[in-house]
């Protein structure tokens, strides 16, 4: 048992340094690919389970694709004129709403309408719940000289996290929005996004950087007047733990590497409760009776979810998810306290040596394979379904895709060793069992055996075989000269003259004492008894050596036998070898006997 664990160790480690020089950048994405996908099937099982539920307090104004259309049959234009939205806002906050957030951008006006923007701006003045968004990018400087964003939109970020690089999320340009609101309020947070390899958003950077300072995401700040105003949490300064974690009063937020959070993702389908904007233009056009629309204490968020918006990106749980939905999820993760948290390498690395020992153990235990990988099968059954229910009830994303490659390749080690090591030791167990331990030859059974299979086979397909018995010829007197000693290592050089004058389908076996006996198959009476006097010839030619350098030479008689020509059975034939061999011996040795 040590003997496989230790080999199975070898193996796994053999594996393992193979799988560790294959990682390389791509395989390490291509990995990374799976386990993300491990992780979209996780979140969309919970959701088909309704395992989370949005909060409530989180409506939408959505531009949708029926208020697209009114507004621009309404005011022949889009982007819509800012005093619509100012109209909009002092509507909502007449309600008393918690916040209310734009994931829209109010860049410079496109057509000259100074008023309007001015009405937008003060909303901003007078309002100090109402959010907007801007957007980092890399535009060259020659498209756009680099605007500089006024101090009280950046915040300090103090991070203690060697795994956590901020500078990931760096940009070197922006699309400013109206000066005007940027001078009335620091109510304005990025909505940069992170995408995946494969163009999913999971993430969302909490912080992005400009110019050496860093701005928080709009959701952030959103989060934040709710925890302000709900738990008088007043943040000055970010501070990421050593682990990770963004510090926010007693909550912690995880940050991977590249400092996003890992967003938590509700369903099904449409979410949030989504009003089309269109209807609050009317009610505030009159055109609708001002009915059923309540605000008080909600997050209010505008953005787009028309299609011809294309504010639309790919997520975990569905291919065409609007923008602002994001920016809502991000929202609820922060109040619900229920991010995303990644376990780290320490505990994947955990994971998967207790899986692969798991493996081990139970390939080594069980007799069966096919039990033994039902039984592993199930170990890794239960290991998924627990990072399931983990990230169900404690939303924590347990890796599945390094363990359960460590643990196939245990299981692929163990199988191998096992069987390696169980038909060594059968072939070992059979040689043992069937060969004569001075001479290397078969024994006595073997013998036995193979005649009479010999006799089957000959009779059924009608075919001869010959046997040669041989005896030493005065071994007695032999190993009185020399001892017994050089008899033993006589009878091994006898042996090996057998074995090398016969053909490699022959038999050669020990008979017993200083006998030996050949079976010849498909040999006939002619050139068996040829074969023996050519053995004969060549024992007496030979030169034996004994220790200290002495040679000496020895004779041996030999008996032929064939069947079916000397009997129809074993003994028969066996019999009639051994009255030749005594011939032999009567006529003056060193002969094959008639
Ligand atoms: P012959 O066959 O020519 O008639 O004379 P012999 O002396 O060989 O005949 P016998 O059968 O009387 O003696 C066989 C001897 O072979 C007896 C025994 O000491 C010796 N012998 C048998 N097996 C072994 C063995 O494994 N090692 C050694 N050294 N001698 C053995
Ligand atoms: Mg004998
Ligand atoms: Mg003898």
């Amino acid at each position: 048992m040590l003997k496989k664990i230790l080999y199975t160790i070898w193996l796994f480690l053999f594996c393992l340094v193979i799988f560790v020089s294959l990682r390389s950048a791509n395989f390490n994405a291509f990995i990374d690919v799976i386990e993300n996908r491990t992780f979209d099937l996780r979140q969309n099982v919970m959701i088909n389970n309704k395992a989370k539920s949005v909060n409530k307090n989180i409506v939408i104004v959505a531009v949708d694709d029926a208020s697209y259309e009114y507004i621009l049959d309404k005011y022949g234009e889009w982007p819509l004129s800012r005093d619509i939205y100012a109209k909009l806002v002092d509507y909502i906050e007449a309600q008393k709403p918690q916040s209310i957030a734009f994931d829209l951008m109010f860049v410079k006006s496109l057509k000259s309408n100074p008023e309007a923007d001015n009405a937008l701006v003060n909303s901003f003045k007078k309002y100090d719940n109402l959010f907007t968004a801007m957007n980092l990018d890399n535009q060259s400087e020659d498209l756009r000289i680099p605007p500089v964003l006024p101090d009280k939109l950046s915040v300090n970020v103090i991070n203690n996290s060697s795994n956590v690089d901020l500078n990931s999320q760096a940009y070197t340009n922006c699309r400013s929005i109206l000066q005007g609101i940027l001078n009335s309020t620091s109510n304005v947070g990025m909505i940069n996004v992170s995408r995946a390899e494969d163009g999913i958003l999971r993430k969302m950077p909490l912080f992005v950087k400009y110019q050496d300072k860093f701005y928080p995401q709009l959701g952030l700040k959103v989060g934040l007047k709710y925890l302000k105003d709900k738990e008088n949490l007043d943040i000055k300064n970010f501070v990421i733990d050593k682990n990770s974690n963004l510090i926010l009063g007693n909550r912690k937020i995880y940050v991977d590497n590249s400092g996003s959070a890992i967003l938590n993702w509700y369903g099904p389908t449409t979410t949030y409760e989504h009003i089309p904007m269109y209807r609050l233009i009317k009610i505030i056009n009159k055109e609708l009776p001002d009915t059923g629309l309540d605000f008080k204490d909600k997050i209010v968020y505008f953005g787009t979810t028309a299609s011809s918006l294309f504010d639309i990106k790919t997520v975990p749980v569905s291919r065409i998810y609007p923008g602002v939905e994001v920016q809502a999820t991000y929202v609820n993760n922060l109040i619900d306290n229920n991010f995303i948290k990644k376990t780290d390498k320490m505990f994947t690395v955990a994971a998967g040596i207790l899986l692969a020992v798991l493996t081990g153990f139970i390939v080594m235990k069980v007799g069966s394979a096919f039990v033994a990988s039902l039984a592993s099968l199930s170990v890794y059954l239960v290991y998924v379904l627990s990072s399931y229910y983990a990230m169900k009830f404690f939303n924590v994303w347990i890796e599945l895709v390094y363990p359960l490659i460590l643990a196939i390749a245990a299981f692929i080690s163990a199988l191998i060793v096992k069987y390696f090591i169980k038909s060594r030791d059968f072939e070992q167990q059979y040689k043992l069992a069937t060969t004569d331990g001075l001479t290397e030859l078969y024994n006595h059974r073997y013998f036995q055996e193979q005649m009479k299979r010999q006799i089957e086979n000959s009779k059924r397909y009608e075919t001869e075989f010959s046997m040669i018995i041989l005896d030493i010829d005065f071994f007695k007197k032999f190993n009185d000269t020399f001892g017994h000693q050089a008899g033993d290592s006589v009878l091994r050089q006898v042996a090996q003259t057998l074995k090398r004058n016969v053909r490699a389908t022959d038999i050669v076996c020990r008979y017993g004492g200083e006998e030996m006996s050949i079976i010849l198959p498909n040999t006939g009476k002619d050139v068996a008894y040829s074969t023996a006097e050519k053995i004969c010839q060549r024992v007496s030619d030979k030169k034996f050596k004994l220790s200290n350098d002495r040679e000496t030479s020895v004779t041996i008689s030999l008996g032929v036998a064939t069947f079916p020509y000397d009997g129809e059975s074993a003994s028969d034939i066996i019999d009639s070898a051994d009255k030749r061999l005594y011939n032999a011996k009567n006529n003056g040795r060193n002969q094959v006997g008639k």
